[in-house]
């Protein structure tokens, strides 16, 4: 199937919605395990940054070095993670959307859609 084809049928399916957060921006089509054709039925319509998170939890695992993709202020502290920042040895949680590392010697908890695998 062409890709217009497939993203029109589930823009269609999910009324220009991200179908995991309902997100209206950045939306392309994933591709969902086993995908066995390239129809809607082996796809969702899902937003950059569910997109961004799906892949990041498909990928990291404990002791994983992760880089920061943005800026983000330490809460507790008064230093700024500068996006860039490489976190080494990271550990997982029970919450998916959340990693431990240490940055500038402190153990935060950072978000995996604020992380790439390094
Ligand atoms: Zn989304």
């Amino acid at each position: 199937m062409p890709d217009a084809t497939r993203e029109s049928a589930l823009r269609a399916r999910n009324n220009d919605l991200c179908e995991l957060c309902g997100s209206a921006d950045n939306l392309t089509p994933l591709a969902v395990a086993p995908a066995r054709d390239s129809g809607p039925d082996d796809h969702i319509l899902a937003c950059a940054v569910c997109q961004d998170q799906i892949n990041n939890q498909a990928e990291l695992v404990a002791g994983d070095a992760v880089t920061l993709t943005r800026d983000l202020d330490v809460k507790g502290t008064s230093f700024v993670a500068k996006r860039g920042t490489l976190v080494k040895g990271i550990r997982l949680t029970d919450n998916p959307e959340l990693i431990e590392g240490r940055v500038n010697k402190v153990l935060i908890v950072i978000k995996t859609y604020f992380l790439k695998k390094a």
